[in-house]
């Protein structure tokens, strides 16, 4: 199952972040179950629990959100610098292939 949504990840333009900021870390993430087994649970107490010391500790493991947040011209960061930005149809095409991956597996 997480294969399949990281072929999806792959279709995210990198990005690069300005130095020391990790304020998305600081908002509650959604994600998906196959995403949460992935980054070995996922707490919230005001930060993501897998920032540390400024950090994403899962950076490889990262899901969905966190990977088009910045990237994409509809979800952009003023601090963050896309390869280049998904348009809004690149966007939307990739957030309907997202969420039809647990479709897929619950037969919906
Ligand atoms: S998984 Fe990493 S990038 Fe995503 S909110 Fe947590 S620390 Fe930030
Ligand atoms: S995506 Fe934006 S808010 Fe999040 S860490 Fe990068 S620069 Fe900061």
């Amino acid at each position: 199952m997480i294969k399949e949504y990281e072929k999806l990840y792959e279709q995210i333009p990198a990005s690069t972040c300005k130095d020391g900021c990790f304020e998305c870390c600081t908002n509650m993430i959604q994600f998906m179950p196959a995403e949460e087994a992935n980054m070995g649970g996922y707490t919230y107490t005001g930060k993501c629990n897998h920032l540390v010391d400024g950090k994403c500790t899962i950076y490889t493991r990262r899901p969905f959100v966190c990977r088009i947040f910045g990237s994409s011209s509809i979800m952009s960061c003023e601090g963050c610098t896309p390869e280049r930005y998904l348009s809004e149809e690149e966007t939307r095409r990739l957030f309907r292939e997202y969420v039809s991956i647990e479709g897929k597996k619950s037969g919906k």
